[in-house]
């Protein structure tokens, strides 16, 4: 069986699910009996203008130049797989997209700020861009299951499965000592599954990286965060919007 060519992508992010998957290990070896990796900037020099397979688009689409960069990767592959908080919805990227531009690029980049290089705009995910078939969310992603994405996706599968409950479930799952009860805080609750609730397990907070089930009460989670976890209003706000900038209007 020919392998599957696979390239990976990067755009505004600070490239940690890359370096996260060159820690794999074993499993991304086992991997490559599948795939020939073909682009993987973290891993390898070489580059490609060929048709790809599968490519992995990691970073937001926060400059308007990169339009054209990611409709030219668009149309030579058979699959756009987005992944990483920052490709699928922003994620903390998108906090910027609630400041003044002028003061966050003054922040970070001082006399520089108006180096055309330097340019910039709202933070958004890939799919603002370009179709995206399929997202993994996490920051960074979970090594668990990108090895399951990919695998599904090189036999061919047409439905890639991300569960819809919340961490919660995850947590209770194995066990773990609630944070709460350790006087601590957490926003499992309301927090995507899928990571296996590893941070509660090492007795800190879930940050919810991987975004927010549907449908989530924000209000009660504000709430649950003050009363129980001891944080004040605004930093019960702030925590609850730090991977979900783009999908609230009041961060
Ligand atoms: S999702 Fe997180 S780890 Fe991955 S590139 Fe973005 S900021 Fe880095
Ligand atoms: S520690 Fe967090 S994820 Fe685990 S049960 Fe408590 S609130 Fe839910
Ligand atoms: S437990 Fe929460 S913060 Fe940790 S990986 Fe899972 S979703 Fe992300």
């Amino acid at each position: 069986m020919a392998k599957v060519k696979v390239a990976w992508f990067d755009f505004c992010c600070c490239e940690g699910c890359q370096i996260e998957m060159t820690n794999f290990g074993e499993p991304f070896l086992k991997l490559l009996e599948l795939v020939e990796p073909v682009e993987f900037r973290e891993a390898m020099s070489e580059k490609t203008t060929e048709r790809i397979n599968v490519s992995f688009i990691e970073g937001s689409f926060s400059r308007e130049e990169d339009r054209v960069r990611l409709e030219e990767i668009r149309e030579r592959s058979d699959v756009v797989v987005a992944y990483g908080a920052c490709a699928v919805t922003g994620g903390i990227n998108a906090l910027k997209n609630h400041f003044e531009m002028d003061d966050y690029k003054e922040a970070v980049y001082g006399a520089d700020k108006d180096m055309p290089h330097l340019d910039t705009q709202d933070a958004k995910p890939v799919s603002a861009a370009i179709k995206v078939d399929y997202a993994i969310p996490g920051c960074p992603i979970d090594k668990d299951e990108f090895l399951r994405v990919v695998t599904q996706l090189v036999h061919g599968t047409s439905k890639v499965y991300v569960p819809t409950y919340p961490v919660c479930l995850e947590c209770k799952l194995r066990e773990t000592v609630c944070r709460y009860d350790d006087g601590d805080h957490c926003m499992g609750q309301v927090a995507l599954a899928g990571c296996g609730a590893p941070c509660p397990a090492d007795g800190i907070p879930c940050e919810a990286c991987r975004g927010f089930v549907e449908n989530p009460n924000e209000k009660a989670l504000e709430q649950v965060l003050q009363e129980r976890g001891g944080l004040s209003a605004a930093w019960a706000k702030k925590k609850s919007q730090m991977f979900t900038a783009n999908l609230r209007g009041d961060a």
